[in-house]
């Protein structure tokens, strides 16, 4: 007998009212949904997403997970969603290929070291595992590196981040829709949100390409479109939208233990479970919404792996994809809510690091939506941070991007 393939989730009729409503099936449109099923009993609840379900950044990203930021309120914030996997894996009974390799970043310069040190110094105040390496110890972690003065960028030493490692993206998207479902949550696919209504400074309703639904509040999770849709209500967000590009090679034996990184070269890669070499960061320095691949990518990503790891001159690579990343001018994220509309929530503006964090965000985003306080941990997220000129510092990580560098 055949057994045709199951789906996780099923279809439920479209109703003109909910308690909420999150706008994006991303990893944290349905995490937030997840939590605010699974933790505070709201199951009267939709997620809204114009495509399908994974893909925005949430089915395109390198599936990279860390928590070595730079500032003290991200080290938090990462460091709780690295040790959130484990848990979900277990409560979602889902297979999410939590890899917990370990990153290793190298430094190309003293200033890069410089960096590195007070990374490192971060993240051990912060009760996270990261320590520096000289360049021979990179070496005895990655053996295809080359740390001799051949390369363009010759390697001085590493952070080394041993909790960090890889997740398998798709399972995150399908785990957590599943797990939402389940609580009674309706994921409602193909279908976008057009408008945000409120009256009397509180939100009332979303209209979208089915009909209009009533609801008192709303989360805008819709990844690189999160300025387009805040803009639905007036409000302005500092957000320049990026393209960024990754690609697959063939499969290989394993031979990379490790999630390498050079933010010298604009280059990461790691090797996944399947043995494809998995590799991006290179951006398109101009802010674009297309999600289209070039020529250039190619090329620097096959001579910045070359440079740092010869023995890879051979390696063919067998897909290349591109995705868009949001990217706020201290790179981290906008979460907020009730300011300046009550019922309206933002979590925008992840840039490359939204996957990561997805589910513990999703989990405070939860709370914070159902007691309407913001939890502590969330707080350092507002949207006002820039108005009031407290931008967080994360971008004097040595790996920095945008428009403004
Ligand atoms: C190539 C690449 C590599 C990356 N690598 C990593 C990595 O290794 N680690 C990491 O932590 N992060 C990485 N990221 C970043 C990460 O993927 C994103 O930050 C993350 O996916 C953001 O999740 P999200 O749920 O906020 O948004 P998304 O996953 O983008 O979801 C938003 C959804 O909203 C939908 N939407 C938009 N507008 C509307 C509307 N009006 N109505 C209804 N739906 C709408 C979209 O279709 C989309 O599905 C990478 C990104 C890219 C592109």
């Amino acid at each position: 007998m055949f057994f045709g393939p199951r789906r996780f989730w099923g279809d439920n009729p479209f109703k003109s009212s909910y308690e909420a409503v999150i706008i994006g099936g991303g990893v944290h449109g349905l995490a937030t949904a997840y939590y605010l099923a699974r933790d505070h009993g709201l199951t009267d609840v939709a997620v809204i997403e114009r495509r399908y379900i994974g893909y925005g950044g949430a089915g395109r990203n390198t599936a990279i997970v860390r928590a070595n930021q730079r500032t003290p309120e991200n080290v938090r914030l990462y460091s709780e969603g690295l040790k959130l996997w484990p848990e979900l894996i277990d409560e979602l009974d889902f297979n999410l290929m939590f890899f917990d390799c370990g990153n290793l970043n190298l430094a190309h310069s003293e200033a890069g070291m410089g960096a590195f040190r007070l990374q490192v110094a971060t993240a051990q105040f912060m009760g996270v595992r990261s320590e520096l390496l000289d360049a021979k110890q990179c070496q005895e972690l990655v053996p295809l590196l080359d740390i001799s003065d051949r390369p363009k960028y010759p390697i001085l030493g590493g952070m080394y981040h041993p909790p960090g490692g890889t997740v398998r993206h798709d399972a995150v998207v399908w785990g957590l829709a599943r797990g939402a479902w389940a609580r009674g949550v309706h994921i409602h696919q193909q279908t976008e949100v057009t408008g945000i209504d409120t009256a009397d400074g509180r939100v009332t309703g979303v209209r979208t390409t089915r009909g209009n639904i009533r609801t008192p509040k709303v989360l805008i999770a819709t990844g690189a479109y999160g300025a387009q849709t805040a803009r639905l209500v007036g409000i302005r967000l500092p957000i320049q939208v990026l393209t960024i590009q990754a690609m697959v090679s063939q499969p290989l034996k394993p031979f990379l233990h490790h999630v390498v990184s050079s933010g010298t070269y604009h280059c990461y890669c790691h090797q996944s479970l399947k043995g494809e070499l998995v590799t991006g960061a290179h951006m398109d320095p101009w802010p674009n919404y297309t999600t289209q691949v070039t020529a250039e990518y190619l090329k620097h990503q096959a001579e910045a792996l070359t440079d740092l790891m010869p023995a890879l001159k051979s390696l063919k690579f067998m897909r290349i994809w591109s995705g868009l990343a949001d990217m706020t001018p201290d790179m981290a994220p906008i979460i907020d809510g009730n300011d300046p509309v009550e019922g309206l929530y933002l979590d925008c503006g992840w840039g490359y690091f939204g996957f990561k964090s997805g589910p513990i965000t999703g989990r405070y985003l939860a709370r914070f939506m159902v007691e309407e306080c913001c939890p502590d941990i969330l707080q350092p997220f507002s949207l006002k941070r820039y108005r009031e000129n407290r931008l967080m510092g994360e971008i004097s990580t040595p790996p920095n991007y945008g428009p403004w560098n």
